[in-house]
């Protein structure tokens, strides 16, 4: 089995519930969207990055585990693009008794209920309609399949969170609607985090949008946060 690769690298986790731990990130080539604050553009090509042998992949994860490598988080691109790779260098971290992490738009339920076995800790991003992830066409079939992967996870009792990337284009009422249809399949105390997470350096949120949001979440989720992506305030990976 081969694998491409994008880049591997430690570095703090920037967002979510896990936000300010040390991990190894494993970022995949490749991811078929086009949201328009991608900040790893590099990576959305298929030809992107390096291809290894399954083996060598894991090779190279053992080499960059640290003494003091607490998780190791799949990342991309969108890492369900290369499901059946994931699912083996997991299980290699696995084997290493090291916890994984898996960040994905859960644009495919299939693909993702395949990985999730081998997944400890999951995000789920749904995805604005403003984000131009995909056209207007697709866009209600994306949005059922990530609501449909947050059932999965939650069921599967993996800690789970929801992630929502929200910029000045994000509209009250389309922010609303997605907020509903989490909630209406979502148990909040099955749920480990909310994080509504503000463009960075494009498209920028006003404070005011900001706080519209949250109070949009808040009856549902009294937890909810508005955390900006760590790494990228202190010049990190
Ligand atoms: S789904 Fe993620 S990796 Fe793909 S274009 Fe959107 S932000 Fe970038």
């Amino acid at each position: 089995m081969k694998v491409r690769l994008f880049e591997i690298f430690t570095s703090l986790e920037g967002e979510g519930i896990l936000y300010g731990t040390k991990t190894l990130f494993v970022r995949l080539a490749g991811c078929p969207f086009t949201c328009f604050y991608c900040d790893t553009k590099e990576s959305l090509p298929m030809d992107s990055g390096n291809e290894y042998d399954i083996t060598d992949a894991c090779e190279l994860i053992e080499k960059n585990l640290k003494d003091k490598t607490y998780k190791v988080n799949f990342t991309g691109g969108d890492p369900l693009v290369q499901t059946d790779a994931v699912i083996e260098m997991a299980k290699f971290v696995h084997s290493k008794k090291i916890p994984t992490y898996l960040e994905s738009s859960c644009y495919d339920s299939k693909k993702f209920e395949k990985v999730l076995p081998h997944i400890d800790f999951v995000k789920v991003e749904l995805k604005t309609k403003d984000s131009d992830f995909v056209d207007q066409k697709h866009y209600s079939t994306l949005i059922e399949n990530a609501l449909d992967c947050l059932k999965k996870s939650i069921s599967a009792k993996k800690p789970t969170y929801v992630k929502i990337v929200v910029s000045a284009k994000t509209d009250l009422e389309t922010f609303t609607d997605l907020t509903q249809k989490i909630f209406k399949i979502t148990n909040p105390r099955d749920l480990n985090g909310f994080i509504i997470q503000p463009t960075y350096g494009i498209a920028e949120p006003t404070l005011q949008q900001l706080l519209n949001f949250y109070d949009v979440v808040y009856p549902y989720f009294s937890d909810v946060r508005v955390v900006p992506q760590l790494h990228k305030l202190i010049g990190a990976p």
